[in-house]
């Protein structure tokens, strides 16, 4: 698919995404936060959900949470404008509440689509829900930051299990595990020449 092409798939499933009704999370969500970066890129991250700030903006990683996503970028020699951003869940969960099954259920075709159009070679999972789409029983205390050939639809891709970067924000010990392992997808990335 070339890149006009990809920009109007993704137009066209933004557009979806701001008048979905599959849950009712659109009830108290303020704007849909459908994910946003390079069409080219070769990485997608992947959140929960969007949070108070990127509910008001309607674009993801926005608040504390996203500064920190934005440093952790740097280990990478990396900007926004290098990468895609995206959640698993469209509207923001009330209280920042973790999603309910039902709701991941149903937004997933979303990012299913997403991913099918964008068809990066790496997805970087940020916290325990997002990986859990792709490794459901893996525990994400045992396997972040190392990587897993996964197929997802029919292609092969290269996923990193990371902490959510909120969780780096709590806890000083996870801050640490998410510098290390931004630095090894750094390594990954030179010794594959991405
Ligand atoms: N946390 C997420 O998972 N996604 C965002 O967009 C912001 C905070």
């Amino acid at each position: 698919m070339n890149l006009k092409e990809k920009e109007k798939k993704l137009k066209e499933i933004s557009q979806k995404i701001s008048s979905c009704r599959r849950c009712p999370l659109y009830k108290t969500a303020t704007y849909a936060v459908p994910g946003e970066g390079n069409l080219e890129a070769e990485i997608m991250f992947i959140g929960e959900a969007p949070g108070f700030f990127e509910d008001k903006k309607g674009r993801p990683f926005v608040g504390q949470a996203g500064k920190l996503l934005d440093s952790l970028l740097q280990l990478i020699k990396a900007e926004r404008k290098d990468v895609w951003i995206g959640n698993l869940l469209k509207h923001r969960p009330p209280g920042n509440r973790d999603p309910k099954p039902e709701e991941i259920e149903a937004c997933s075709i979303w990012i299913d689509k997403q991913i099918e159009i964008l068809n990066p070679k790496i997805i970087v999972a940020l916290g325990r829900f997002s990986t859990a789409k792709f490794i459901p029983f893996g525990k994400i205390s045992r396997i972040h930051g190392q990587k897993f050939k996964i197929e997802f639809k029919g292609r092969k891709i290269d996923l990193f299990p990371m902490y959510h970067p909120a969780a780096g924000l709590r806890n000083r010990e996870i801050l640490n595990r998410l510098k290390e392992d931004f630095k090894k997808l750094g390594e990954f990335l030179l010794i594959n020449n991405h």
